[in-house]
């Protein structure tokens, strides 16, 4: 924290950090017509605060003494142009004051500025963790007065312009939690009216979890006569100061003489029983969508809902959202944030409880509300809990219902599996469980169509051909280059199809996969591919393998530790050679993602790298001409050369990058010349061509030893 100055024993003056700073003035200076969404933000402030406290005071009850009653008062005050927002909340020490509300860095801040520059809405801010500057939209300065129970009480405020300013409080004690008086603009004092207040709340924060409460200017009559029953029969002891607003006061009958007199009474707002408690059949797609919204800081609608309820030896009620769009940072950071909120007996308990829902799954939404679990559950104790498992188990359950109900509407699916598809290939991974329904619910590209949609497993075994007994399928950096590669090719060519899985997280996803409806995944990059062929093919082939024999042991005493093994193959059609990985090793294209991941560990890459074959096309020209040249001389000096121009070829075709890409250049420029008439000897040679290997030709001495360095 940056401390600017001290004006004197008092008052503290501290720098915004430089993007918080930046952010208020884009606040404060751009126009926008829906600021009403300031209250929504400092009510869910509010909600969270109490929440907190809520949760310390069920390991220690002694937490509430400072102040029972956990609510949020809003106190208008349409002369004094300043709205006062009350709760009872934990508060905040100086030192969190200085942290929470100024001066650290947050990432949702630049995120939230580069998303407001991409066509953003202001209403998103909740999302980006900085909802609190949404005061300035309607408040020219903004004082926070906060009490927790660890410290004193303290005021923060300021008026933008870069700073604010951190004061002890020697004024009325708020008991616990955290005032906030927004001063308002000009013209923003709209917001101090009981009427606009009242309109907000309804829309944006009924559902929260705490009684919402207006102060409500009244006047009323009192009599100055001595008659001292005024007072309303059924008045609730418990709560003595809320009032009905029904108007069945019934006064004495005897009038006496009369005078007006002004009170205030606190109003409850948000009196709607918490929603997942009410019959599903009674509720509209609006309300779950409201609850949703205020549930989550989320702007738009969610895309899916699941309400239910579960009883027999174990009760509980749960609504789970699936949400439109994946959050700015899903897989950003490890941090758990699965947004299921834990009730007991309608009672909030915690936030954040990994053990509620597995990590695949942690984009889903909601609440869980529990009769059985005591209330007053420790984290730690959750972690042992039964009951805790089984509703666990359930709400997994339910959210692949929920997924596979989507799934048959295809638009609405696509849509979710643009944004979660990850998380589904995650569940894959983690969930071996549902492991089997989880396969149902993976969407890749595939040669059927020329990878243009997205089809399902179920709908390419419905589409294999007699005969066929495997999945076929090929990993890449994209569809594009997947799709032109040689190993594609001889197996689309052949009528079978191919999916093209392209995200890195799909070789995990098929490791553990490795089977589906009965059928292998069978990845065509891989050695030992064999298509099914009848008895006639099988024989060819055989003798043309016997035809090729020479050229490969030729090829693989070139290439030496280059590869495992040359071997002849039919699986290319246009392509002379193709390299294939061993069955069980990496795929070129998890060498790709692991070098890219590995870079800081270099040594594991030598023994963990795939483990190479080349695999040669007996039909194409270039290898038969190679073959008659093996032919007629064996040791044909020419012969080096291309086979490690071929090998370094393929090395690429196939989705390896070059360890030496400057050496294959090179031998590259060297054909380009000889194509253009050169033979090599060329004075104006770069200083690398000193260092390789010459093309072979025919005035070439005894170049054998020299030959021997091409590594
Ligand atoms: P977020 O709520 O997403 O964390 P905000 O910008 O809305 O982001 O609030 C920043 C932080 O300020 C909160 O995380 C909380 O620590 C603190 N804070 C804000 N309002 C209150 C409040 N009423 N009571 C206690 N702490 C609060
Ligand atoms: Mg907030």
């Amino acid at each position: 924290m940056v401390e600017v100055e001290v004006q004197d024993e008092e008052v503290e003056t501290f720098a915004f950090q430089a993007e918080i700073a930046q952010l208020m003035s884009l606040i404060i200076n751009t126009f926008y017509s829906n600021k009403e969404i300031f209250l929504r933000e400092l009510i869910s402030n509010s909600s969270d605060a109490l929440d907190k406290i809520r949760y310390s005071s069920l390991t220690d009850p002694s937490a509430l003494d400072s102040k029972k009653e956990l609510e949020i008062e809003l106190i208008p005050d349409a002369d004094g142009k300043k709205l006062t927002i009350l709760d009872s909340g934990v508060g905040m020490t100086k030192a969190d004051l200085i942290n929470n509300l100024g001066t650290i860095a947050k990432s949702g801040t630049k995120a939230f500025m580069e998303a407001l520059s991409a066509g953003a809405d202001i209403s998103m801010i909740g999302q980006f963790g900085v909802g609190f500057y949404s005061a300035y939209l309607v408040a020219d300065t903004v004082r926070v007065t906060s009490k927790n129970n660890e410290d004193e009480q303290y005021i923060w405020e300021s008026s933008a312009g870069g700073s604010f300013t951190i004061r002890v409080d020697d004024g009325p004690s708020i008991g616990r939690g955290t005032k906030i008086e927004l001063f308002m603009k000009e013209d923003q004092t709209e917001y101090c009216e009981e009427k606009k207040i009242k309109e907000i709340v309804k829309k944006h924060s009924q559902f929260i979890g705490y009684p919402i409460k207006l102060h409500v200017e009244k006047e009323r009559e009192v009599e100055t006569a001595a008659d001292e029953e005024v007072k309303d029969e059924d008045e609730d002891s418990d709560k003595p100061k809320i009032e009905e607003i029904d108007e069945n006061e019934e006064k004495k009958e005897e009038k006496k003489e009369t005078a007006k007199e002004k009170y205030t009474e606190l109003e409850e707002l948000n009196k709607t029983k918490p929603i997942w408690t009410r019959n599903p059949d009674d509720i509209s797609n609006e309300e779950y969508a409201e609850f949703y919204k205020s549930l989550t800081n989320d702007w738009e609608d969610h895309l899916a809902v699941k309400h239910f309820s579960v009883e027999g030896q174990l009760e509980f009620r749960a609504l789970l959202f699936l949400p439109k769009r994946a959050p700015f940072d899903l897989f950003e950071n490890k941090k758990q944030k699965n947004s299921i909120k834990l009730y007991v007996r309608r009672v909030f308990i915690m936030d954040n409880c990994e053990e509620i829902i597995p990590e695949y799954l942690n984009f889903v939404k909601g609440v869980v509300d529990s009769e059985d679990l005591p209330l007053n559950i420790s984290r730690e104790t959750l972690q042992q809990s039964k009951i805790l498992k089984v509703i666990r188990k359930n709400l997994v359950k339910k959210c692949v219902e929920l997924f596979e109900e989507l799934a048959e509407d295809k638009d609405n699916y696509k849509t979710f599996y643009e944004q979660f598809g990850r998380n589904i290939k995650l569940g894959i991974h983690e969930d071996s469980n549902n492991r089997t329904k989880i396969a149902k619910l993976l969407r890749w590209k595939s040669s059927f169509d020329g990878g243009e949609e997205l089809t399902n497993l179920t709908d390419y075994v419905s589409r294999m051909k007699d005969g066929q007994k495997d999945i076929y399928f090929i990993t890449g950096e994209s569809v594009d280059i997947v799709k032109n590669s040689a190993f594609v090719e001889r197996v689309t060519k052949r009528g079978f199809e191919v999916l093209y899985m392209c995200e890195p997280i799909d070789e995990y996803c098929v490791q553990q996969l490795r089977e589906f409806d009965g059928k292998n995944l069978v990845s065509v990059t891989k050695e030992g591919l064999e298509l099914p062929e009848d008895e006639e093919e099988k024989k060819k082939f055989e003798e043309t393998k016997a035809k090729f024999a020479a050229l490969s042991d030729t090829m693989k005493n070139i290439l030496d530790k280059k590869v495992e093994k040359v071997v002849v193959s039919n699986r290319m059609v246009s392509s002379p050679c193709c390299i294939v990985t061993s069955q069980y090793g990496w795929s070129a294209n998890m060498e790709r993602i692991m070098k890219a991941q590995a870079l800081k560990d270099t040594s594991t890459m030598g023994y963990m790298a795939a483990k190479k074959h080349l695999e040669i096309n007996p039909d194409h020209i270039i290898v038969e001409q190679l073959r008659q040249k093996v032919e007629a001389d064996k040791n044909d000096k020419s012969v080096k050369d291309l086979v490690m121009l071929l090998y370094e070829t393929s090395l690429l075709t196939s989705g390896f990058s070059l360890e030496d890409p400057g050496t294959h250049a090179t031998r590259i420029h060297r054909m380009i010349k000889l194509g253009l008439g050169f033979d090599g000897e060329d004075d104006s040679a770069d200083q690398a061509e000193e260092d390789m290997p010459e093309l072979e030709n025919d005035d070439g001495e005894d170049d054998s030893s020299r030959m021997e360095e091409v590594d």
